[in-house]
């Protein structure tokens, strides 16, 4: 499932292959993809063009003007677990599972939704209603300030990784770099963001930043499904030091990986270097917020 970094690399894409061009033509397929009726997403999107691409969390945010100068109107776009943006030839074979074409300026490139699973979504919104979404969401993980970082742990009595996964306190990290950046900061994936000490949760805000940080210059990781604007993977996958690395050696010390099921998620650490605290959360049921 795209994370942060992949997300990031997916809008560093739209950057460079969509910025200041025009749409042309929109043709959705599969409706079932937009937020909203597909008619009228489709006839306000005609004619705009990508003005300004940015990123919070997770979410995409694409600026689209009009050339009569009315209000802009916003592209958000959510990768959901399988979602796919690409830039292609017109002409170029067509994948199973592309549910959205835009024809870019003349037509010859055309921007495509791919989405098998179809949990990924685009939505068209006015400024206002997309401050509204980005609004309910926490800082971004690869902006927030230690400060802001160190001020939503405090008093949190749950499981640090779902913690790290709940996207209305910090925005962007799911299942794999929440588990990559506790390794890094040697923290157990129960330990309660409230109990951990001044010293550890500094090395947990150093530890997200420098994974994601290395994460987005790698052009984030690919499992099966993501893949960049160019439809090209990610290399951060050999990179990976815990995420399912079950049973493997720790790279630091050799204990074998451990995998524990924490809030219907995986979770994966090393027994040694990420020692269980004295008072540990409890563990939840899978309907934790932000799991
Ligand atoms: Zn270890």
């Amino acid at each position: 499932m795209p994370e942060l970094p992949e997300v990031e690399t997916v809008a560093q894409g739209l950057r460079r292959r969509a910025l200041g061009r025009r749409i042309a033509a929109v043709e959705v397929r599969h409706a079932a993809v937009i937020a909203g009726s597909a008619e009228d997403f489709a006839s306000t999107l005609e004619g705009r063009k990508f003005a300004r691409v940015s990123r919070k969390g997770k979410a995409i945010a694409v600026e689209l003007t009009a050339e009569d100068g009315s209000a802009p109107r916003f592209l958000l776009v959510r990768l959901g677990m399988t979602g796919q943006l690409t830039v292609t030839p017109h002409d170029a074979p067509i994948e199973p599972h592309t549910h959205v074409f835009m024809a870019l300026d003349d037509g010859r490139e055309e921007l495509r939704f791919r989405d098998v699973r179809r949990f990924g979504r685009l939505r068209c919104l006015t400024e206002q209603e997309l401050e509204k979404v980005l609004g309910s969401l926490g800082p971004d993980a690869q902006h927030v300030t230690e400060a802001q970082f160190l001020a939503a742990m405090r008093r949190r009595k749950g499981a640090i990784k779902s913690w790290l996964m709940n996207q209305n306190l910090v925005a962007g990290l799911g299942n794999i770099y929440a588990d990559e950046a506790l390794y890094e900061a040697r923290i157990h994936p129960l330990s309660q963001p409230g109990r951990v000490s001044g010293d550890k949760a500094r090395q947990l805000y150093k530890a997200v930043r420098k994974v994601l940080e290395r994460a987005v210059r790698l052009g984030g990781t690919t499992f099966s499904d993501y893949l960049d604007i160019e439809g090209r993977p990610g290399a951060f996958l050999k990179k990976l030091r815990v995420y399912q690395h079950t049973g493997e050696p720790c790279r630091r010390c050799g204990q074998a990986i451990r995998r524990m099921v924490i809030a219907g998620r995986s979770s994966h650490f090393c027994p040694r270097c990420q020692p269980r605290p004295r008072i540990a959360a409890k563990m939840r049921g899978p309907r934790e917020p932000g799991a």
